[in-house]
C-alpha cells in the first residue's frame, strides 16, 4: 500500500488522507505545512529531496467545502451505527448485522437519504417494516431505537473509514 499522510484543513481538522506525492506537492508549493515531525517517506527528485511529514496542514483561507457536513452513502450510515441494526423490537435491541440500510421514512413518501434518515438495518427488519414509517412501527408495534440517528464528523466518518490509524495521527483524529 502506498505511504498516506494525513491532511488537515487550514483549521488543523482532519481533512482526509491523501498519497505521499500530492502531499509532497503541497508542501514544496507552499500550500501546506508540516503538523507533525514524523516523517511519513523522503521524496527524491534529481534537485531536491523532500522529507514528508506524516501529517501536512493546509494554509489559507478556509473553504466552505471544508466546513460541510460530511457526504452521506449507505456505507457510511453502517459504519456510523457500527454494522449493528439499529432497530429494537419487543424492547430488545437487535443484535444481527445491519448489514442493509433502512429509510426510516420509506423514499415512496418522501423520506430523503440523508444522515438524519438512515440507519443500519438488518435485512429481517428492513423487510418487515417495508415501506411504512417508523412512527408508525413505534405507535402499532412499540418499535425503538438502539440511538436516533445523527450527522456525524468529518472526523468520525474518516476514521471509521481508515480502520486503524497510523499512531502519529491520533492526537489529531479527537473528533
Ligand atoms: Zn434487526
Amino acid at each position: 500500500m502506498a505511504t498516506s499522510v494525513l491532511l488537515l484543513d487550514a483549521g488543523w481538522r482532519v481533512d482526509r488522507v491523501i498519497g505521499v506525492e500530492l502531499a509532497c506537492e503541497l508542501i514544496v508549493t507552499g500550500k501546506a505545512v508540516a503538523a507533525s515531525e514524523d516523517i511519513a517517506q523522503v521524496m527524491h527528485s534529481p534537485s531536491i529531496e523532500v522529507a514528508v511529514p506524516s501529517v501536512v496542514a493546509r494554509i489559507g483561507r478556509l473553504h466552505a467545502a471544508q466546513r460541510r457536513t460530511p457526504t452521506c452513502s449507505p456505507r457510511r450510515v453502517r459504519q456510523r451505527d457500527l454494522h449493528v441494526c439499529q432497530f429494537v423490537v419487543d424492547g430488545q435491541p437487535c443484535d444481527r448485522c445491519g448489514d442493509s440500510v433502512d429509510h426510516l421514512m420509506p423514499r415512496s413518501r418522501g423520506g430523503g437519504n440523508g444522515w438524519l434518515n438512515l440507519v443500519a438495518a438488518c435485512r429481517g427488519h428492513n423487510h418487515s417494516k417495508a415501506d411504512r414509517t417508523f412512527d408508525e412501527m413505534r405507535r402499532r408495534y412499540g418499535w425503538d431505537l438502539r440511538r436516533e440517528p445523527y450527522v456525524p464528523s468529518r472526523t468520525e466518518v474518516l476514521v471509521s473509514a481508515i480502520g486503524t490509524p497510523k499512531p502519529e495521527w491520533e492526537p489529531f483524529l479527537v473528533a
